[in-house]
């Protein structure tokens, strides 16, 4: 599928990178974003990996409780073209019907027929969810949308900040990134039109099933596969009911589809929307163990027979080796250990970054 196209993303208005122009990453960005000396471009990306209203928490480090204060456009600022989310008792009403669903989608069982369909489940909490009053604003053109944007910075700032000190920030993101829509702080979402009828707007309201303002352990430990999963579903409906797909985060749902394809469906859902991270680490080690522990039956075998030729393996002794311990693979346990630290290390922006190509080579080889 194509990811390249000139529309990127639409998450949290992020900065994936086109395709082919990606601009890589640099090792100081990195080091930027996993210090504790968040960068603006670094709080973007966290606040669009956490998602919504519990990014300031994470920053933080502290319960954000509080609440956007209410905004006041101006004529050219952004209008709302749904229900009023800022009266009294929307938002909470909003926050115990999302809290409902979550209870319901935490019940989802493949082997009931009636929730075997997990497209058609998740379309239909999506939709659910995209009725709830207040819970989707759209805009018509980029630049209210910048205006939304910035009003969100603004009230996620750890630190007190100014509309037109983020306004540069925010124009980036939605005019030269491709930013299409993003989750905001009290937990809605904010799309452009021309993205909202699209796997953008299924992206943005997976994030909100997914958890409690879009966060599950997952985009704790590494954010961008949590966009990977988010966008693999998100992209996954949209193609099944004819939707545009608004490309997003190539690299990490192109990894999530290959997790799908081998692992399946059910296990990609079960891991997401039931926050059940180690779901992610145990399955990929356990292919592991499967894959290494044939190769070392051959390894065996050639070193039993060493006058014969050697039967062909997978890998190299060397390599096979170096998840063994005392003459055997390692457990599941200690390889789900060594790959949830590929995974933390990995930046899922690039198909060559080691972790991943560790995991190509061990895990779905
Ligand atoms: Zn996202």
């Amino acid at each position: 599928m194509e990811r390249s196209t000139s529309k990127r993303k639409l998450n949290r208005i992020a900065r994936h990178p086109r395709q082919a122009a990606a601009p890589v990453q640099s090792a100081s960005q990195r080091q930027a974003f996993a210090s504790p000396d968040f960068a603006h471009r670094d709080l973007a990306e966290l606040q669009k990996t956490a998602g919504n209203s519990s990014t300031a928490r994470l920053i933080a480090g502290a319960p954000s409780l509080s609440k956007r204060p209410l905004v006041s456009l101006t004529a050219q600022g952004v209008q709302r073209t749904l229900v009023q989310r800022h009266l009294p008792g929307v938002l909470a009403k909003l926050s115990t019907d999302l809290a409902q669903i979550r209870t319901t989608l935490s019940a989802y069982n493949t082997e009931d027929p009636a929730n075997g369909d997990l497209m058609a489940y998740i379309n239909k909490h999506v939709s659910d969810i995209a009725a709830l009053p207040g819970m989707v604003t759209v805009v018509d053109t980029k630049d209210k949308l910048v205006q939304a944007l910035a009003l969100d910075m603004v009230a996620r700032a750890e630190t007190p900040t100014t509309i037109d000190a983020v306004m540069a920030n925010a124009t980036d993101e939605v005019m030269n990134k491709g930013g299409g829509g993003f989750t905001a702080k009290d937990g809605t979402v904010w799309m452009l039109a021309s993205a909202n009828d699209s796997s953008a707007l299924f992206h943005e309201l997976i994030h909100v099933l997914s958890g409690e303002g879009g966060v599950t352990q997952l985009s704790v430990t590494k954010g961008m596969l949590n966009e990977g999963f988010t966008n693999y579903f998100a992209e996954a409906l949209a193609k099944k009911y004819s939707k545009t797909i608004y490309p997003a985060y190539p690299i990490a749902t192109a990894w999530v589809e290959k997790f799908a394809k081998k692992f399946g469906d059910s296990v990609a859902y079960n891991l997401y929307f039931k926050n059940n991270e180690a779901l992610l680490y145990s399955t990929l080690a356990k292919q592991m163990k499967t894959n290494l522990d044939a190769d070392k039956v051959i390894h065996d075998a050639n070193k039993s027979k060493p006058t014969e030729k050697p039967a062909t393996t997978k890998y190299k002794l060397t390599e096979v080796n170096l998840y063994c311990t005392a003459g055997k693979v390692k457990d599941e346990g200690a390889l789900a250990v060594i790959i949830k630290k590929k995974i933390s290390e990995s930046y899922f922006m690039e198909a060559t970054e080691p972790g991943l190509t560790m995991m190509d080579k061990f895990v779905f080889a």
